[in-house]
C-alpha cells in the first residue's frame, strides 16, 4: 500500500467522541480540501477491480465516497440508507452495534442478479457495519468481492471479518 501520509494529515481525530475512549476520526477536515478529496478519488478509483458495474456507498459518509468514484470511473452507485429514508419497496438488513443495534436498506431492483458491486464507505471500525451492507447486497443478488475505505481501524478488526465473508477489504489510510 502507498503511504497516503498527505492524506493522512488531512484527517483529524477528536478524542471523546462520540463517548469516553473513543478517538474520532473526522474525515470532515480531508473533505475541506479539495485537492486531497481529489487525490483520495483517484487513488481509491485505482484500486477499483476492472469488472465493476455499480459503487455501493453507505449512509452518509459513504455516499461522498460513493459520488466520487462513480463520477470518476463513470459506473452508477447505489445508496444504502438508514431506516425510513427510501421511498419506494425496499429490504432491509438489522445489525449489531457495540451498544444496541441499527439498520440499512436498499431499493428493490436496484441491483441486478450476478451485478458486481464494489461496497465504499469513509472508513471501517468494528466491521459490523460494511458487513451488514455486503449482506443486503447479496440478498439482492449482487456479487460484492472488494469493499474500499479511506481510513482503517486495524485495530478493530474490521478488515479480517470481511476477508473472513470472502471479501477484500482496502483502505488508503490504516
Ligand atoms: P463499524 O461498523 O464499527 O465498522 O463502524 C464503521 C461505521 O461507523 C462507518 O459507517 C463509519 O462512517 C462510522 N465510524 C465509526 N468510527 C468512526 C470514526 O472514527 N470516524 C468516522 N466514522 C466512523
Amino acid at each position: 500500500m502507498t503511504d497516503n501520509a498527505d492524506l493522512a494529515a488531512l484527517i483529524r481525530t477528536i478524542p471523546d467522541y462520540p463517548k469516553p475512549g473513543i478517538l474520532f476520526r473526522d474525515v470532515s477536515t480531508l473533505l475541506l480540501d479539495g485537492e486531497g478529496f481529489r487525490k483520495t478519488i483517484d487513488r481509491i478509483a485505482a484500486m477499483v477491480a476492472t469488472d465493476t458495474q455499480l459503487i455501493a456507498g453507505i449512509e452518509a459518509r459513504g455516499f461522498i465516497v460513493a459520488a466520487g468514484l462513480s463520477y470518476a470511473l463513470g459506473l452508477g452507485k447505489l445508496m444504502l440508507r438508514k431506516p425510513g429514508k427510501l421511498p419506494g419497496e425496499k429490504i432491509g438488513i438489522d445489525y449489531q452495534l457495540e451498544y444496541g443495534t441499527d439498520r440499512i436498506e436498499l431499493h428493490k431492483g436496484q441491483v441486478t442478479a450476478g451485478q458486481k458491486v464494489v461496497l465504499v464507505d469513509d472508513l471501517i471500525a468494528t466491521g459490523g457495519t460494511a458487513l451488514a451492507g455486503i449482506e443486503l447486497i447479496r440478498q439482492a443478488g449482487g456479487i460484492v468481492e472488494q469493499a474500499l475505505f479511506i481510513v482503517d481501524l486495524p485495530e478493530l478488526g474490521g478488515a479480517e471479518k470481511l476477508r473472513a465473508a470472502g471479501v477484500e477489504p482496502t483502505a488508503l489510510i490504516g
